[in-house]
């Protein structure tokens, strides 16, 4: 019986008898408790009739009893939103900035790459979508609290510290308090995020942020949408604020043959960006290779990227590349 099965039947088990009744276990809460994590309560969120509603990002989730996050990470339980993510990572790593999209910070230095489970976008095309979109409890993960992380990292030598791999906006608490020690012990705090996170919660660990590449999915509200089930005012006003308060910032797009690679809208991107002062800006525009539910379309071509670049460069960026792999 693997660990999600251990899971789910100790839950049937215990959960419909009275022995959890009477000492008041409810799913959630138990779940955590099988999955070893210490109980972490999230940042953002606010009492409702029901239960409470996330503010962490523009989903502005309602989470009650039976209904957790649309990223599968904040559960309710007694009252208070709790996250599973604090201290449970599904990926560690040693990699370089470059490998993640970061190509002018820390270049060729080695960094130590950190994601846990759940996201809060679902985009049909996620290369991780295991431990993106599954079920927490069925994902392997390593019990590893802040301090370890640091200590981790001095070991290793690295130069800093990467939140990625998933989106680390849905383990905000956990990347924030790795993120201060990080700041402590001189390393480097660099994220890889797809930007859709509320103002509030961004300028509360703005501060340690080094370095951030916002991964863009689309133009639109439409392509948003239907690629990522988000929306895109969020994103741009991440890359405003990131800007605003002088963090090493760097755009990624994903082209995706069909879905993001209308030459207008990415005109339309640039001259966006132009506008806003953010022509220095690095923008990579990353090959799409087919994945997930997007398996069944054709790689971006060459064309297809040199063609997106010249756009972009003639809305005024100054700083663009595609990436091949
Ligand atoms: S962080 Fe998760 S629970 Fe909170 S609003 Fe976003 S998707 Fe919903």
């Amino acid at each position: 019986m693997n660990r999600g099965s251990f899971i789910r039947n100790s839950l049937l088990m215990l959960g419909a008898g009275p022995f959890a009744k009477a000492l008041k276990i409810d799913r959630n809460g138990l779940l955590n408790a099988r999955l070893g994590e210490q109980l972490h309560e999230a940042m953002y969120y606010r009492p409702t009739q029901h239960g409470v509603k996330c503010t962490l990002c523009p989903e502005i989730c309602g989470v009650h009893a039976t209904k957790e996050g649309n990223c599968r990470v904040r559960y309710f339980s007694n009252g208070k939103l709790y996250t599973r993510g604090y201290g449970n990572p599904v990926h560690v790593a040693v990699t370089k900035p470059e490998k993640v999209s970061i190509s002018s910070y820390l270049k060729g230095q080695d960094v130590l790459l950190i994601g846990t489970g759940g996201c809060n976008l679902h985009c049909l095309f996620c290369n991780v979508s295991a431990a993106s979109q599954g079920n927490y409890g069925d994902l392997k993960t390593q019990s590893l609290q802040p301090d370890e992380v640091i200590e981790l990292a001095l070991r290793k030598s690295v130069k800093g510290i990467v939140y990625g791999y998933t989106e680390p906006v849905v383990f905000y608490e956990y990347m924030l308090h790795i993120a201060r020690l990080a700041r402590q012990k001189g390393l480097k705090n660099l994220m890889t995020t797809n930007g859709y996170i509320n103002p509030e919660p961004l300028s509360g660990i703005i501060e340690y942020l080094d370095a951030v590449v916002v991964d863009v999915k689309g133009f639109s509200d439409a392509t948003y949408q239907r690629l990522a089930s988000g929306i895109i005012v969020p994103v741009f006003d991440t890359i405003r604020m990131l800007h605003s308060r002088n963090v090493h910032l760097e755009i990624s797009h994903l082209l995706v043959p069909g879905w993001t690679d209308d030459l207008a809208l990415l005109q339309k991107m640039g001259e966006w960006m132009t506008k806003e002062g953010l022509q220095q800006v690095p923008f990579h525009i990353n090959r799409f290779r087919p994945s997930y539910k997007l398996h069944q379309l054709q790689a971006a071509t060459d064309d297809q990227l040199q063609a997106a670049r010249r756009v972009l460069q003639s809305a005024g960026l100054l700083h663009t590349d595609t990436v091949l792999s």
